[in-house]
């Protein structure tokens, strides 16, 4: 009787344990394929992007919005403070 129960708990010990090598085998072999960490750099350079879209530089001589890395208005040359 009790040998049956340390069996039983052994036996899903090891149902449990395959499942997690198991999983962890699929997760490494997507990672491999798709790699996560390229994944999150690629969303975060999407982000960063679109911040830097967002981010203008109005000019006070003309009202022209400029990208922020512009150091001069594009449409009349004057210096961007
Ligand atoms: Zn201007």
């Amino acid at each position: 009787m009790s040998e049956d129960f340390f069996t039983n708990i052994s036996t899903q010990i090891w149902g449990i344990a395959s499942v997690l090598i198991t999983l962890g085998f699929a997760i490494w072999i997507v990672n491999f394929i798709f790699p996560i960490v390229d994944m999150i750099s690629w969303v975060t350079r999407c982000f960063v992007r679109k911040e830097k879209i967002v981010v203008v530089v109005k000019c006070s001589s003309c009202s022209t919005n400029n990208p922020q890395k512009n150091k001069f208005c594009s449409e009349c040359g004057k210096e961007l403070g």
